[in-house]
């Protein structure tokens, strides 16, 4: 057999905006609450070498809201983003003890220049790969909500699933 390059023919699934099931605790007013709380994570961000600053805030199945802000560092590996911030602060705090599962996370980030008071910040932004591969260790992919937002009230909504379908499982 010939080695040959495998061809993908079809096209990868586009990522959409997830409607929101009925009675879920999110809904447009408490993704409003989320992104608001993330962007003034945002404002606590340490980020002297990019200037990229990053905050999300992360809700439970009980309404709690824990945020986190991207923290850099001169090594620059032990770098930690905004999301894995607030899912580290809510594991350590028994968060996910007390309330058995999380249901989203609001995302916002970008350098100062590009954010206006009036139109927001200038791209939407969402987890990098590692993010996304912490998140999954606690969530149900296909019913965790990630936000990404340029305002509170411009945002597209993915289910982690989406934009991680096959995040790494250890299998015992
Ligand atoms: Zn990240």
């Amino acid at each position: 057999m010939k080695n040959e390059i495998l061809k993908i023919d079809k096209e990868l699934p586009t990522v959409k905006k997830t409607e929101l099931p009925s009675g879920h605790p999110l809904n447009d007013l408490t993704c409003r609450m989320l992104i608001a709380e993330a962007i003034k994570a945002r404002e606590k961000a340490y980020a002297p070498y990019s200037g990229f600053k990053v905050g999300a805030a992360l809700m439970s199945a009980g309404k709690k809201i824990i945020i986190g802000c991207n923290i850099e560092n001169s090594a620059f590996s032990p770098t930690i983003c905004a999301e894995r911030v607030a899912f580290s602060k809510a594991i350590s705090d028994g968060v996910l003890e007390s309330d058995k599962s999380f249901v989203g996370i609001a995302v916002v980030g970008g350098k100062d220049a590009n954010v206006s008071k009036e139109k927001g910040f200038a791209d939407y932004t969402t987890p990098c790969g590692v993010c996304l591969q912490f998140m999954s260790e606690f969530v149900d992919a296909e019913n965790f909500f990630v936000i990404s937002a340029k305002s509170e009230s411009d945002y597209w909504i993915y289910t982690l699933k989406d934009l991680m379908p096959f995040a790494f499982k250890y299998k015992k």
